[in-house]
């Protein structure tokens, strides 16, 4: 029988009393690995009141101690980056690069976290009228939750967790229920760094958890990131119930091929984005705009990229792209290949035909021709390695019809021209433009910044906007005469 995952409340396992239980599978095997509680809402209310009581003393310790303990844990982190990895390939199924890259991307926001006695530092203007001194401080919120999605299982939590607590919070987090394994591994090791029981609370669950916590009085903030509809309803939720909200959600990425562009850059970046971690990744670039010659040339070097792809085990050093999450996930990711077919795109390489293992969830890449903005697989997420290519005139057609996309999180462009390049970032509306750049994600210093249906919200998650959202701004204005 697979192992159940406990929750961890005040520092320790506590067993999950849920009416439904689901199974957390190897995606590259198709086996079951464990068994997560998906609708335990007592153990919500049970970890959300141990964080409330674990507040007071946790905010009252001095910020140097708190980001010592951010020290410890990057240590940590470094000294056991490779069971990291090996979590996150397990569970996710990306190659081992990839993990690494993750995991190395999460231990850049620790990096960051450590840094905190410099990012809340507050502001003095003495002498605003004769003996009056005014001063900003920022003080913690409280209970603050953490609510993450499967494709990052490693980064996205150190997205939230860190931050959250060297601001002085407490936390309840809730990791996804597919990938919810190398969230427990981060859980153990921010222990052995010295972090006190009941500041950081670990609850599994699926919908009714999150909801819990979205109506639960007692917390003040919830970071969320996951698909756009869900992000929307956590958005809505949480903030009819008063909570501050930071909600990151799908996307639709374009990335925008100049006819000048470098060959080998261009194609390594935009098949490392559209096929890496088997298109599983909010910044996968999923629509080509290729503007004038550059189409026949991107379809042809695309085409003879990926029929040689080695599709496999993450485990396995030749793989170049894992296994889909779940079966389900691969029969839509399929859906949306028949509809392409089905919409009049000319599907130039079928990812269904290609050699992939027999066990697991694995689907080769598949990249399309001809295809028109109109089309759903030209606006709709699909979250699998499909690349839709448009063809254009100009680079302000393409720069317009990636603006019309409902979605902003990331665009890119492909060129050796500087005017083009400067056209680009000053017109697109995204939040995260790459210049010959196939994954534009920030690095943990600056805000990973989506607009439109990409974010709700207002501050970002990581870079200074993270301690602004997870702090309150308190200013005294005092006469001393
Ligand atoms: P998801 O929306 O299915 O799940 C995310 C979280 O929400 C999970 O913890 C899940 O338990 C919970 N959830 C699911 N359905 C819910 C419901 N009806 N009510 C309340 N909670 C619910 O997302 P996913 O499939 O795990 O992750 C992939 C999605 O996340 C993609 O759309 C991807 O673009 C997006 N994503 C966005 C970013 C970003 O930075 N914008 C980063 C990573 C992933």
């Amino acid at each position: 029988m697979p192992n159940k995952l406990t929750h961890y409340i005040g520092g320790r396992a506590v067993a999950g009393q849920a009416a439904t239980w689901d199974a957390i599978y190897n995606p590259a095997l198709g086996t079951a690995i464990a068994e997560v509680p998906l609708d335990d809402s007592a153990a919500v209310d049970q970890a959300v009141q141990t964080a409330h009581d674990a507040f007071p003393a946790w905010a009252a310790t001095p910020i140097l101690e708190r980001a010592r303990i951010m020290f410890r844990y990057r240590d940590l982190l470094v000294r056991h980056r490779g069971e990291l990895q090996a979590s996150v390939t397990q569970e996710h199924g990306k190659i081992a690069s990839d993990a690494a890259n993750e995991v190395g991307r999460g231990i850049e926001v620790v990096e960051l976290a450590a840094g905190a006695p410099q990012l809340l530092k507050g502001e003095l203007l003495n002498q605003v009228a004769h003996g009056v001194d005014v001063s900003l401080s920022r003080v913690p919120l409280g209970v603050v939750a953490g609510i993450a999605p499967f494709n990052f299982p490693a980064m996205i939590p150190l997205w939230m967790i860190p931050p959250a607590l060297v601001s002085g919070n407490t936390m309840v987090f809730k990791p996804s229920e597919r990938t919810p394994l190398t969230a427990l591994l981060l859980y153990e090791l921010l222990m052995q760094a010295g972090l006190a029981p009941g500041v950081l609370n670990i609850v599994h669950g699926g919908s009714v958890v999150v909801d819990t916590l979205l109506q639960h009085p007692e917390v003040k903030a919830v970071s969320f990131v996951g698909s756009q509809p869900v992000a929307e309803h956590v958005y809505r939720t949480a903030a009819r119930h008063k909570k501050r909200v930071q909600a990151l959600g799908g996307a639709k990425n374009f990335h925008v091929v100049m006819p000048d562009a470098n060959w080998d850059r261009t194609l390594e970046g935009l098949a490392g984005s559209a096929f890496g971690s088997a298109g599983e990744r909010c910044l996968a670039g999923s629509v080509a705009v290729a503007v004038k010659d550059a189409g026949d040339r991107l379809i042809d070097a695309m085409t003879r990229r990926i029929r040689t792809m080695r599709i496999g085990d993450g485990r396995d050093p030749e793989s170049e792209m894992g296994p889909l999450i779940r079966e389900r996930h691969r029969d839509r990711v399929r859906d949306y290949i028949k509809l392409g077919v089905a919409e009049g795109a000319r599907l130039v390489y079928d990812g269904r035909e290609h050699r992939v293992p027999d066990s697991g969830y694995f689907l080769g890449p598949s990249l399309f021709d001809g295809v028109q903005e109109t089309m759903r697989i030209a606006r709709e997420e699909i979250f699998g390695p499909v690349l839709s290519v448009i063809r254009v005139d100009t680079l302000e057609e393409a720069v317009e019809l990636a603006n019309r996309s409902r979605f902003g999180n990331t665009a890119t462009l492909y060129t050796q021209s500087g005017g083009a390049a400067r056209y680009f970032r000053s017109h697109v509306q995204a939040g995260m433009v790459g210049i010959n750049i196939g994954v534009a994600a920030p690095v943990a210093w600056f805000p990973f910044a989506g607009w439109k249906d990409s974010f709700y919200g207002d501050l970002h998650a990581t870079g200074t906007d993270a301690f602004w959202f997870y702090t309150e701004r308190q200013v005294v204005t005092e006469r001393w005469d």
